[in-house]
Parts: structure tokens; C-alpha cells; sequence
């Protein structure tokens, strides 16, 4: 590229486009492939949200920009929903932010906390918009390596003092994509404590909040004493409520980190389109009943699909959130060759790990963001291709 900046055509392709061309050749050849590399929910919208809009969007006086930073009704179902679910007690004003989805709101934080040369920790595996929004701020990449053996919780004391030095800014992300894996309270406060220990700020994504199975409940990191200080935590409703294309999320906690967001934010967009952020808070005040019922799908179809896992010799855990299984290839595969493999000869698309960072390697993601049938088919075709002789 001629025109593109030095930070654009220095970053390193976007590896799923890769498998994008691939799927596009295999179904003009007529192959009926079976995606289930996607990061998105295949359900619909509920309803009740579409109704919702659809009120909103009827009302002229909808139709004005949105105040900087979103409306007082999208704020007030955030920091009520907050107080209801997490017992976090959010000033409306101050500490909560509407987004145009949350990686919008990610990307821009980086921006307004990152100058060139600045570390940001950052998961890895771990979702890719987090080291392409470092890199375009001109930040340093600092791995933050997740392993299997410790449930993939990060281990900081496997960093060096050199790469601590330099980092400003700690990212995190549980329930975590591509891993599945979930965490507990006390793994929030080592990591709160570790920021106050190096004076870092912090920024939690839990985009799959709500995304949760066999009773068991994400913690907010805010529900740490003394967190938001220093912490943000994004929130999204593409997952939970099936609304990835509406683009409407939020970002809360530190007042001081989403006031600097908030002036990326001023001079780059003028928030979401306001009948969007009603029906989006109309989501956050419902009872989450299709909620219960969308996770219950996953469930489902989570438990068809680890039962395959098991016979080829793949091996896997039973996540309790995301609608991710996070899978380890058998010996003598890179993730890569076992993806491509997969997709050439039973027609089933999956993420290899690597995509996801190098501690990737050696794992695949494969997403539940398809009907039980289509699952059940991929399941079919799996199993005949390991008995034409997968290893
Ligand atoms: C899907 C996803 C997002 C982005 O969600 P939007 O609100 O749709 O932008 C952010 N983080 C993770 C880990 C995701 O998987």
C-alpha cells in the first residue's frame, strides 16, 4: 500500500480473512462447508428488543445525534444492571459509557491510554483486536502467556521485571475468548492487586458476561474493593442478546479512565443511534429469561460436541461460559495444518489457534454458533474422517 500509514502496513494479516477466501472456493465448488470459526451467536435478536426499537425509532426526536457518550436511559439500565447483578454501585454520569459495540470502545481506550512506546499486557491466546489496537497506538505488545495447566488464569509472576517496567496498562478477559475458561473473584484481586503493586491501569472484557452455564455466575471485576481507581470493564451486548450487528455496548469504572476515553470518543464518533441505546437498555432492564434460554442452547449443543471430542482424540474441557471449546489437537499437528486438514476433508471450518497468539499453538477454537443439526452433521463428518485415518 502506498498511502497506508507505517502502523497500517506493519500489522500482520488478519488471519481469518485466510480461512474467509478458503470457505468462498470450497462453496463455489459446490462443498457445503460448515462454519464454525465464527465469533458470533447465530440466534436472533429477542423480540421484545426488535419491538423495542422499533417504538424508538418511530419518535422524531429520536432521530437528533445521541449526547456525547450516550443517552441517560442506556446509562441508567447499565449501572442498574450493575447494582442488580453484581451488587456494583455506578454513578450513571461519571462511570458509564455508551459504546458502538465494545471493541470500538477497546480500540479507543488504547488509544487515549497509550503513547508510542508505552507496554500494554495483553492475554495471549487472546482476542486479536487487543494487539492490533496496541500496535496501531505505536504501544508494546507485552504477552500476558495464559497455560492450560494453570486453567488458563494468568500468571504474573512468569513475568520479567523489564517487561513490568514498561507496561501501563493490563488487559484481561473472562470469561475468555477463544479459551472458555472462567475465573473466580480471587483471581480479579491478585490481578488488581499486581496493578496497584506497578501502577497499572486495567481493563477487563467481559463480553461474555452473561454467556454462563451449570450455575455458575461471571464476577465483575469491579466487585474488587478499591478496583475502579484504576479499572474499566467493557460490556457488551452482541453476546447475550444476539445483537453483534446493532452495535451498542459499554465500558464502566474509572472515572478518570473514561473520562480520557470519552474524549477519543467526542472527536471521533457522536455515539449510537439513540432508539438503538433505548432498545439496548430495554435488554438490560428485561429479566434476562432469554438469556437463560440462549445459554441453555449452547449448553446443548456444547455437550453434542464434546462427546465428538472425545473420540478424536482431540481433548477438551467443559467450558462454564462463552460458546467456545477450546480444543487440543493430537500429536504431530500445528493448529494450522489440523485446521486446513479439517476444512479440506470433512468441510468444517474451525479457528486454529495460533490466530489467537503464539501460546495458541497446538489448539483449536471451534464455535458453537450453529444450529444442533448443523452440529450434529459436523460431528458426522469428524468422526468418518478420523476413521479414514486422521493420524
Ligand atoms: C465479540 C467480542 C467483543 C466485541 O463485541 P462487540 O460489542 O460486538 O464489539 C469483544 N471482546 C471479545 C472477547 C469478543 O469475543
Amino acid at each position: 500500500m502506498t498511502f497506508g500509514s507505517e502502523r497500517v502496513n506493519s500489522l500482520p494479516p488478519y488471519l481469518f480473512s485466510v480461512f474467509h477466501q478458503k470457505k468462498k472456493d470450497l462453496q463455489e465448488q459446490g462443498v457445503d462447508v460448515i462454519d464454525l470459526g465464527i465469533g458470533a451467536p447465530d440466534l436472533p435478536t429477542p423480540s421484545f428488543i426488535i419491538d423495542a426499537l422499533t417504538i424508538e425509532a418511530s419518535d422524531p426526536k429520536n432521530h437528533s445525534y445521541s449526547p456525547y457518550g450516550g443517552c441517560t436511559e442506556f446509562k441508567k439500565a447499565v449501572a442498574d444492571f450493575y447494582k442488580r447483578h453484581y451488587n456494583v454501585d455506578l454513578n450513571p454520569v461519571s462511570e458509564v459509557l455508551a459504546l458502538i459495540g465494545s471493541k470500538e470502545g477497546i480500540a479507543h481506550l488504547i488509544h487515549a491510554v497509550v503513547d508510542p512506546g508505552d507496554g500494554v499486557l495483553v492475554p495471549d491466546p487472546g482476542y486479536p483486536v487487543y494487539s492490533s489496537a496496541v500496535h496501531l497506538a505505536q504501544g508494546r505488545v507485552i504477552p500476558l502467556p495464559l497455560y492450560e495447566e494453570n486453567h488458563f488464569a494468568p500468571q504474573f509472576h512468569s513475568l520479567t521485571p523489564a517487561d513490568v517496567d514498561r507496561a501501563k496498562m493490563m488487559l484481561l478477559n473472562y470469561p475468555s475468548n477463544p479459551t472458555g475458561a472462567t475465573v473466580e473473584l480471587g483471581t480479579f484481586e491478585e490481578a488488581i492487586s499486581f496493578a496497584e503493586n506497578h501502577n497499572l491501569c486495567v481493563a477487563h472484557d467481559s463480553a461474555y458476561d452473561l454467556v454462563t452455564f451449570d450455575g455458575y455466575r461471571a464476577p465483575s471485576i469491579l466487585q474488587v474493593p478499591g478496583a475502579k481507581e484504576r479499572t474499566v470493564e467493557f460490556g457488551s451486548l452482541s453476546k447475550s442478546f444476539s445483537m453483534t450487528g446493532w452495535r451498542i455496548g459499554y465500558v464502566v469504572g474509572s472515572e478518570e479512565l473514561i473520562h480520557a476515553l470519552s474524549i477519543v470518543k467526542s472527536n471521533t464518533d457522536t455515539s449510537q443511534f439513540l432508539p438503538i441505546q433505548k432498545a439496548g437498555a430495554a435488554a438490560l432492564n428485561s429479566d434476562f429469561s432469554t438469556v437463560t434460554s440462549n445459554n441453555r442452547t449452547y449448553q446443548k449443543r456444547m455437550e453434542i460436541m464434546l462427546d465428538a471430542i472425545k473420540e478424536l482424540d482431540l481433548k477438551a474441557n467443559k467450558p462454564r461460559g462463552t460458546f467456545f471449546i477450546w480444543a487440543k489437537v493430537p500429536k504431530g499437528y500445528t493448529s494450522q495444518m489440523f485446521a486446513e486438514k479439517m476444512l479440506a476433508e470433512a468441510g468444517v471450518i474451525v479457528t486454529p489457534g495460533n490466530a489467537f497468539g503464539v501460546n495458541g499453538e497446538g489448539f483449536i477454537r471451534i464455535s458453537l454458533s450453529a444450529p444442533e443439526h448443523r452440529l450434529r452433521e459436523a460431528v458426522n463428518r469428524m468422526k468418518k474422517w478420523k476413521t479414514r485415518g486422521l493420524s
